[in-house]
């Protein structure tokens, strides 16, 4: 597991245990599910246990909380990385608990909550008043998961409201819900051998509507597909966006670390400021 993470956008992550149930498209690859595997822990799908970690792992925000203040600013955690934390299984109840306690023991810390179960929040957060250092993002992959989570994101008094648009599978219309309702977007594409491409204009679109609305934007990467013709193309995968609705481009599968996290030459990396919302 990656205690010190490496994203840009968070400077720790945690997990209160690992394992899901795959949901819907932006799943399909799962990395988590993949990596789990890759380390021995069968803990995907309903029939799977789950992996839970002992007091020491649980001690570690605690740290960062103390090192945060030490420093005089916020630090942001990514929770959770191998897990959905809004997942409905009786076990995960006292261990949701347990993160409560966790975030409320850690007020220098805010705690990014991302999930794909979005008509589950409500009813398994262990919390009545929604809390001053918990941000809370839901995944939209595309213009029908659009439809269906961003209502219900929107009904929670979270102090930061925000959408993960990764792995993006398609152009998304936001505009009616960006700004007052949701104020960042962290929009990356997928990684990994079996990637499917984005094609640059949906990221540019999300790029332009966060612009016209005040919402923060942060592009997180491109992920296994490059916009930009590698030095010896002819050893390189290809994928052409040949569809009338699309302007034709052609995407080259260079690799994650390749194709880096610039988008039209700008590195985007704005985070919303609660204080000012
Ligand atoms: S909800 Fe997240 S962790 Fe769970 S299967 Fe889907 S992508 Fe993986």
């Amino acid at each position: 597991m990656a205690k010190e993470t490496k994203l840009e956008w968070v400077h720790h992550t945690f997990n209160p245990w690992w394992g899901c149930v795959k949901l819907s498209p932006a799943c399909k690859n799962c990395y988590a599910e993949a990596w789990a595997k890759r380390v021995g822990s069968r803990v995907w799908g309903d029939d799977a246990e789950r992996r839970f970690f002992s007091d020491k792992h649980w001690a570690e925000p605690l740290r960062w909380n103390r090192d945060a203040e030490a420093a005089g600013e916020r630090r942001r955690v990514f929770c959770a990385s191998m897990a959905d934390v809004f997942e409905r299984r009786s076990e995960l109840d006292p261990w949701r608990a347990k993160l409560a306690g966790l975030i409320e023991a850690t007020p220098q810390l805010d705690w990014l909550l991302l999930t794909k179960r979005h008509d589950l929040v409500q009813q398994l957060a262990p919390w009545r008043e929604w809390p001053a250092n918990v941000w809370l993002g839901m995944t939209v992959e595309n213009q029908e998961w659009a439809r269906q989570r961003i209502p219900r994101l929107i009904e929670i008094p979270a102090v930061v409201r925000f959408l993960s648009c990764e792995p993006l599978l398609s152009p998304l219309d936001l505009s009616r819900w960006l700004g007052d309702s949701i104020h960042w977007i962290v929009a990356g594409g997928e990684s990994g051998a079996k990637a499917r491409p984005t094609h640059p204009n949906w990221f540019r679109s999300l790029r332009d509507q966060c612009l016209a609305t005040g919402a923060a934007f942060h592009f997180r990467k491109w992920g296994h597909w490059s916009p930009v013709a590698p030095a010896q193309p002819s050893r390189r995968k290809r994928y052409t966006f040949s569809n009338s609705d699309q302007s034709p481009t052609t995407m080259w599968a260079v690799g994650m670390h390749a194709s880096g996290r610039e988008l039209d030459g700008t590195t985007w990396n704005q985070v919303p400021r609660p204080n000012l919302l």
